[in-house]
């Protein structure tokens, strides 16, 4: 039976990315029934909003959605669609994963991290309000429920996939009821894992030039939402930056794959950007499918074709359009695969 999954393309670069998507999964002869709904700027005139409910009763229905990046204004305008869907789905855990790329030009070559971050609340849940006309107040709300889900969904991850270690990193010297909630409620998720699984914890600030100076000595860590953000594009930079950087939004409902880049505008309809974010992300889609073979072949395929070099886009040093990187792909993945030759007996 196809699997039904929402498609959205999202703006700016997305649905060119969308596309190339879209034609390398298919590729793997896994069936798709595509159900496409628009989101982002271009909705607002006709819905008054960039993410009509249209859009989150289709990721409902069907439970799995690849999507596009969307726009966000900087300062006024429509609170940002990425966020209000991710609370308006639950999607509670964004899981992203940094993995070295063989053939990029990167600083280490043996990076593999993955950043699990709280997605629904603390700064980044943008509950502000002006306190007169010369001051403005955000609040940071951390709550023990969600910090404890977020905790076992890292450790839980971290079994599932044979990892040996979560980091939680925080700012508990400082924000000690906020910050220090998070920490205690990892501390006591941890115990449950006592023996199976590592446990250690970080402050933010330390933990970013920790990374950039040994980024060998973490696994997966553990972060409230506005640090998860930061540290993964600083994750994503250790691997080649952001067009190569995958996410998944996690929830108990439903799950949305895109990348961790935004919408790209200056790049827009320009056949220029790298679709290899969003393919690595429909890569962890095919995995939440149940669809292991195809992920690997498709894995595969893209490791290969960015080893290569030449049929790659700007940013990885290529030459090639978003859509030629993924015929480039696609031709890959046509390919017979190597059969096992008998060795001497
Ligand atoms: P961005 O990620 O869109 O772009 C930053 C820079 O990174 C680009 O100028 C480009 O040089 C490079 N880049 C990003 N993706 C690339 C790709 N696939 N291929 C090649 N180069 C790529 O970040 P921004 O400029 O801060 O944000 C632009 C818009 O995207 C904003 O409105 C922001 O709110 C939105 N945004 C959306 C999401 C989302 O939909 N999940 C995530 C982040 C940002």
């Amino acid at each position: 039976m196809a699997h039904r999954v929402t498609l959205i393309p999202g703006d700016g670069i997305g649905p060119e990315l969308a596309e190339a998507t879209r034609r390398v999964l298919e590729a793997t002869g896994v069936p798709f029934e595509w159900e496409v709904q628009e989101a982002g700027e271009a909705m607002i005139a006709e819905h008054g909003t960039p993410l009509p409910e249209a859009v989150l009763e289709s990721i409902r229905r069907n439970k799995v959605a690849l999507k596009g990046p969307i726009t966000t204004p900087v300062g006024g305008g429509f609170r940002s669609a990425n966020v209000t869907l991710r609370q308006a789905l639950g999607l509670y855990a964004n899981v992203r994963p940094a993995r070295s790329m063989k053939g990029l030009d990167t600083r280490y070559e043996d990076v593999d991290l993955v950043i699990v971050r709280e997605n629904t609340e603390d700064l980044y849940a943008g509950i502000e309000h002006m306190v007169g006309p010369d001051a403005a107040e955000s609040i940071k709300i951390i709550t023990r429920a969600a910090s404890e889900r977020i905790a076992r969904y890292a450790f839980d991850y971290a079994v599932a996939n044979g990892r040996r270690k979560v980091t939680a990193v925080h700012k508990a010297n400082i924000m000690k009821l906020s910050d220090g909630l998070f920490l205690e409620s990892c501390r006591t998720i941890a115990a449950d894992y006592d023996g199976r699984i590592e446990f250690e914890d970080r402050i933010v600030d330390n933990m970013c030039m920790q990374l950039v100076q040994k980024p060998e000595l973490y696994d997966v860590m553990v972060l409230p939402n506005l640090y998860g953000d930061i540290v993964s594009d600083l994750c994503a930079g250790l691997v080649g930056g952001l067009g190569v950087a995958p996410g998944a939004n996690i929830g108990t409902e439903a799950a949305v794959f895109e990348a961790v880049h935004g919408s790209a505008p200056k790049y827009a309809g320009l056949n220029k950007a790298n679709p290899t974010a969003l393919i690595l992300s429909g890569v962890l889609m095919l995995r939440h499918l149940g669809e292991q073979t195809a992920a690997e072949q498709v894995e595969t395929a893209l490791r290969t074709t960015v080893a290569e070099g030449h049929r790659t886009t700007y940013d990885l040093g290529g030459e090639s359009g978003t859509s030629q990187f993924a015929d480039a792909i696609i031709e890959r993945l046509a390919e017979p695969a190597p059969t096992a030759t008998a060795g001497p007996a």
